[in-house]
């Protein structure tokens, strides 16, 4: 995502020394950054509504063998990659979604199959209800739960976000299993947390983390249980496979992550949307009675821009910065494998990344919006790095949100040509060194969310992070410089990664030794080359 304060950063890079040089005016933070007027207000989370629990759902058992039809979720010559993940993360939902007396209500059950793929035993196995978190701010329930067929008790933990089900027998390296849940999700009508990700407004349901989404298993640490901060992305997430009947009122246009196979009349003035995905790592929900589509190809991805009532000037541009950042970035990054990528017009605050979706602040919907173009092109570089090449976004923020900010001038080159590249690149340093001349910490990137404060998180993570990629781009030149980040993204392609393998794909592509320089500005991690750090130790000294 772009955050509330990168949008500050963002217009202080792009309006460069005119800005800077009202930096003496009052209201100055204590960071020495000028503080620019607020344009949106959050709207704090109201109680939510208690809804009643909803009628059973009695789920059809799943051929999960059965697989032809997610290929309709890929590119051709992709079709290939969804054998790789039947036996991965699988999920089967059957959902409604209604607007009922100001509330939006998802009411649903879900079929998931967790294979476990570490060398471990599990006793549990956790899923996240990220709606119940204050950043999102809606209500999650769950009304059931099963395990290969036996009913289990919910143990929910952190405001409810965890969702931890023992296991009857532990579940052994190579063994899955299948787990049921029955939920509601509800969100009140103006209502916009946090980021204004999750959230009902204007006749328009945002529901990313709609339904339980199974955590991460992680060797060594255990599953992952962590409370997100409100501030950066929540998620921590493994790709899967998802099929999804989602039934809404036949006047609503519905944007979920994945593609649409068919979808037919359900009765009572409602129709059901029957989706399928390729390996993605969330599924993304928005939808709403108003939304205009445009749609235009490029190559054979099918792109689809869904826009507001009065928006569509807006929705054109929308549409030619997300057709030439597609065209550049799987020419630059390497190809991106889903048939359809959209983007929808929603109240968040500036724009926010999910699997084959990204969503864009409604307020800037218009021609000429310089703002809207950087988060567009931010926004769908993310589908490169998050999207498809994951990380846990809440304790490694770099590995993704850095490298999509470097790619904002990979897309500025593409579009615009090398002098306003270096101009974007260049407000940032200029955003980067001001921030260093007010005396703020130059912290390493590979840093938690919460290990920075004040607006250490967007300097650090949003400005100093493209620049070590710039500098990388520097040292190697830029044709290494890209064959490496193809590596990179070749072979982790729907997988997590660390900081290790930016530079193990970074030193196997170029042949340099780069642990020198990764020490400098990303910090210590596992995979370093220790004398590195004690070469710099001793410098210290
Ligand atoms: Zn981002």
């Amino acid at each position: 995502m772009t955050s509330k304060r990168v949008w500050i950063a963002l217009l202080l890079a792009l309006a460069g020394l005119m800005v800077l040089a009202a930096c003496g005016e009052p209201g100055a933070a204590a960071s020495g950054l000028p503080t620019l007027a607020p344009t949106i207000t959050p709207i704090p989370p109201a109680t939510p509504t208690d809804i009643p629990a909803p009628d059973p759902i009695q789920l059809p058992e799943v051929d999960w063998d059965e697989v032809e039809h997610f290929r309709a979720a890929m590119r051709p010559a992709f079709a290939g990659d969804i054998d790789a993940f039947v036996n991965r993360n699988r999920y089967y939902i059957e959902a409604s979604l209604v607007f009922e007396n100001g509330v939006a209500i998802v009411r649903g059950a879900e079929r998931v199959r967790y294979t476990n793929h570490s060398a471990d035993t599990l006793a549990e196995v956790v899923f996240r209800l990220y709606p119940n978190l204050p950043a999102l701010g809606g209500r999650m329930v769950i009304y059931r739960a099963e395990v290969d067929g036996a009913p289990v008790e919910p143990g929910l933990s952190e405001r409810e976000s965890v969702l931890v089900l023992k296991l009857a027998d532990p579940l052994e390296p190579g063994e899955s299993v299948e787990v049921v849940l029955e939920f509601s999700v509800t969100a009140e009508r103006g209502m916009n947390a946090s980021y204004g990700a999750f959230g009902f407004q204007q006749n328009v349901f945002s529901g990313p983390e709609w339904y339980p989404m199974l955590s991460v298993y992680d060797e060594g640490s255990g599953w992952w249980m962590d409370r997100p901060t409100p501030d950066g992305d929540a998620v921590y997430s493994e790709s899967g496979l998802y099929e999804i009947f989602l039934t809404v009122p036949e006047d609503f246009v519905v944007v979920m992550s994945g593609t649409e196979l068919e979808s037919f009349p359900a009765g009572d003035g409602e129709m059901t949307y029957h989706y399928v995905s390729g390996p993605m790592r969330d599924s993304l929900l928005v939808a709403g009675p108003e939304f205009g589509r445009l749609t235009e190809m490029v190559d054979d991805i099918t792109v689809n821009v869904y826009y507001w009532p009065g928006d569509e000037v807006g929705a054109e541009e929308v549409l030619q910065i997300t057709v030439d950042s597609m065209r550049i970035f799987n020419e630059q990054f390497g190809p991106y494998p889903h048939a359809e990528v959209d983007v929808a017009e929603t109240f968040n605050f500036t724009g926010i990344e999910y699997p084959g979706i990204v969503i864009i602040a409604d307020g800037n919907w218009e021609r000429g919006n310089q703002f809207m173009e950087v988060t567009t092109a931010h926004e769908i570089a993310h589908q490169w790095w998050y999207g498809l090449v994951g990380n846990n976004q809440v304790s490694q923020p770099w590995l993704d949100e850095s490298l999509t900010s470097y790619s904002e001038y990979v897309y500025a080159r593409g579009v615009y040509g090398e002098k306003r590249a270096d101009e974007w690149e260049n407000g940032h340093r200029d955003t980067y060194n001001y921030y260093r001349g007010t005396g703020a910490p130059d912290l390493k990137l590979d840093l938690p969310v919460n290990a920075y404060v004040d607006n250490n998180y967007a300097m650090i993570i949003y400005r100093k992070g493209p620049l070590f990629f710039a500098e990388l781009e520097q040292i190697l030149g830029r044709e290494q410089f890209f064959e490496a980040l193809r590596l990179y993204y070749e072979r982790h392609r729907y997988e997590v990664v660390r900081s290790r393998d930016v530079l193990e794909a970074f030193e196997d592509a170029t042949g340099a030794e780069l642990d020198a320089i990764f020490y400098l500005w990303v910090g210590e991690f596992p995979g370093l080359d220790p004398s590195v750090i004690e070469a710099q130790a001793q410098q210290a000294d």
